[in-house]
């Protein structure tokens, strides 16, 4: 029986009193301007204190931005607070390149690795030829690092079947295989539709699989910007998403209010479903995570100084 507003609201202050709260991560894409580079470091300052599993930062599927991405995940990886996950794919790459990369983040002290196929160089949608001499798939990459190194190695699901897919079974097979090929965890893709994972997870089940699938949790606050992603990644978009933003092109603030509500809704659903893990798109910014994060329960840790700072503010 599903669960009514104020139940799951009890829920979650038994989650907070009793310390059971979820474990969350969150995803970063690197900076590209000075300015950038300030907000993310700023917003990953303000989400490391709630004490995630891990950050992580995408990867440009060409390998564009090979050295971005290792310097936010070096510069992650030194505050010693946080584990930094690196994303890493197969487009344009040679095996021996992917292997370089690999050790010098195993040499870092990077024990956690995100391995994707990465979208064709043409773009989500672009048709994609593996690359003579690289690894075809994720599931060939999975194979490559595990074989490599002890990472702990997670890979990417889609609810709503990834758009390349010739059928969703195929799609569901092709992530048994990556765990079969020595990942641990998927994340998903976002997805608005909460029976999209749900069922997603059951057929999951069925299949034999019994690794964690983390979803993948997106607070949006520009629809037009997600309406062009998600046609191109085959993402359904709830007409009760485009009415929630309608009529709000300019009006920032009041989208980043809608943005949070959705979300925190979104998590408490999963939430009542027994998720208890959820990674986070922050798009580098930490407000929204932030916000949805504490209405989930998961709070910073209060040390005798925070609570001085708090008292005082
Ligand atoms: P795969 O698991 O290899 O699957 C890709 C497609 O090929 C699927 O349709 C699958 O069913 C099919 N397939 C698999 N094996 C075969 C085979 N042998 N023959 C035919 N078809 C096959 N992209 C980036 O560029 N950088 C990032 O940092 C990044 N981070 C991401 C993080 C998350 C959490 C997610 C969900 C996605 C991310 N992506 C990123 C996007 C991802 O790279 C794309 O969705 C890409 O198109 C597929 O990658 P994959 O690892 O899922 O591929």
């Amino acid at each position: 029986m599903a669960l009514g507003a104020h139940e799951l609201r009890d829920r979650i202050h038994t989650n907070i009193t009793n310390s059971m709260t979820p474990k969350v991560s969150f995803e970063f894409f690197p900076a590209n301007t000075e300015s950038m580079e300030k907000t993310i470091r700023r917003s990953i300052e303000k989400l490391e204190s709630l004490n995630p599993e891990f950050i992580s930062v995408t990867y440009g599927a060409d390998g564009s931005t090979r050295e971005r991405t290792f310097d936010a995940i070096a510069s992650i990886q030194a505050r010693g607070t946080v584990d930094a996950m690196p994303h890493l794919t197969c487009v344009g790459a040679l095996k021996e390149d992917i292997a370089s990369i690999a050790d010098e983040y195993y040499e870092l002290g990077i024990r956690k690795i995100m391995a994707l196929r990465g979208d064709p160089q043409g773009g989500a949608g672009a048709a994609y030829v593996p690359t003579e001499g690289g690894f075809p798939y994720a599931e060939q990459l999975v194979e490559g690092l595990a074989a490599q190194h002890d990472f702990d190695i997670y890979v990417a699901a889609y609810p709503e079947t990834h758009p390349d897919a010739p059928s969703p079974h195929f799609d569901l097979q092709n992530l048994k295989r990556k765990f079969d090929a020595g990942a641990s965890k998927a994340i998903t893709q976002y997805f608005f539709n909460t029976e999209s994972y749900l069922r997603f997870r059951d057929a999951a089940v069925r299949m034999g699989i019994d690794n964690p699938i983390i979803p993948g949790i997106l607070p949006v606050t520009n629809f037009a910007t997600l309406q062009r992603f998600s046609k191109a990644s085959s993402i359904a978009l709830p007409k009760w998403l485009e009415t929630a933003f309608a009529g709000l092109d300019a009006e920032p603030e009041t989208r980043q209010l809608i943005a949070a509500n959705i979300a925190i809704e979104q998590v408490i659903a999963l939430q009542a479903e027994g998720v208890n893990d959820f990674h986070f798109y922050t798009l580098n910014r930490a407000e929204l995570c932030y916000a949805v994060c504490h209405a989930l329960g998961v709070r910073r840790a209060l040390t005798n100084e925070s609570n001085t700072v708090e008292a005082a503010a």
